[in-house]
């Protein structure tokens, strides 16, 4: 007698249990469908395919350093739609991977793999055609980019991108990092000028992203001893010059060379930057 009742209690705690689970399932799943809703942006998979041939330790990975897309000009720092999409359709069909900058900073430190065919594609001071013309294109490919912004311009200068374009970019998986809060040239400046611009535009974007902002660009690739002690202050774990070569460890993380990709560079010479480690270097 007294095992039916137990068997009978343990059968009602079941059915219970079912229940109130199945309650919370739905209620997730409402959740999930007004969050989707809310959001309405693809988000991109992993970076990489971890299938693909690996690089081996202590190897340098090209970082391409871009600015602003647009069309009708011959500024170096301006590259055509066209012209991108050009390059960037080059890294598809020859197997390249855009990894991120924390892949970058995970194989540096830790040697945790990456693709041989890595490229990190960077582009400087957050001009609005990077929403408008360089957002569509990296969809196109499912490339991964960072954005290193100059946080006093965000809604404040017409050309540059808004907080509402930096967190639909944000979400959609296109990285944003910190180019300092008023594009000086940092070795012009004192420890405690150099220090604000670091520590304030990091804060900035953490507050405005909910994330932490790890990397830093150097405007105009200027930086000096002090740089990279404020940037390590700050809490930077690696920081990008404009040194036009590829990052390799030996750098210093807090001075990492960029590969620059001069808008007017013929394709032969796009390929020898991402291939060739000892490209000749100019500008
Ligand atoms: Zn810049």
């Amino acid at each position: 007698m007294t095992k039916k009742i137990s068997l009978v209690l343990l059968t009602l705690l079941l059915i219970s249990a079912l229940f109130g689970c199945s309650e919370n399932k739905q209620q997730v799943a409402v959740n999930n469908h007004h969050i989707k809703k809310k959001v309405s942006v693809q988000k991109l998979g992993p970076s990489f395919d971890k299938s693909a041939p690996m690089k081996q330790p202590g190897q340098g990975v090209p970082v391409l350093m871009y600015h602003s897309v647009a069309d009708g000009t011959n500024n170096p720092v301006v590259i055509a739609p066209a012209k991108l999409d050009e390059e960037m359709k080059y890294l598809k069909d020859n197997g390249y991977y855009t990894i991120t900058l924390d892949d970058l900073y995970a194989y540096f430190i830790n040697n945790t793999p990456i693709p041989e065919k890595s490229v990190v594609l960077t582009f400087d001071d957050g001009y609005k055609d990077n929403y408008t013309a360089m957002l569509p294109i990296m969809k196109k490919y499912g490339f991964r980019a960072t954005v290193f912004v100059i946080t006093s311009y965000i809604d404040k200068l017409p050309g540059y991108l808004t907080s509402k374009q930096l967190k639909e970019m944000e979400a959609y998986g296109i990285d944003i990092e910190s180019h300092t809060v008023d594009h000086k040239a940092l070795k012009e400046l004192t420890k405690p000028q150099q220090q604000q611009e670091l520590t304030e535009s990091k804060a900035f974007l953490e507050t405005l992203l909910k994330k932490k902002i790890n990397y830093i660009a150097y405007p105009d690739g200027s930086y000096n001893k002090d740089t990279v002690e404020c940037a390590k202050e700050a809490g930077y774990t690696m920081g990008l010059t404009t040194d036009g070569r590829w990052s390799m460890k030996s750098n210093g993380l807090l001075t990492l060379d960029r590969d620059y990709i001069n808008s007017q560079f013929d394709m032969s010479k796009f390929v020898d930057r991402i291939t060739n480690p000892n490209y000749k270097f100019n500008y």
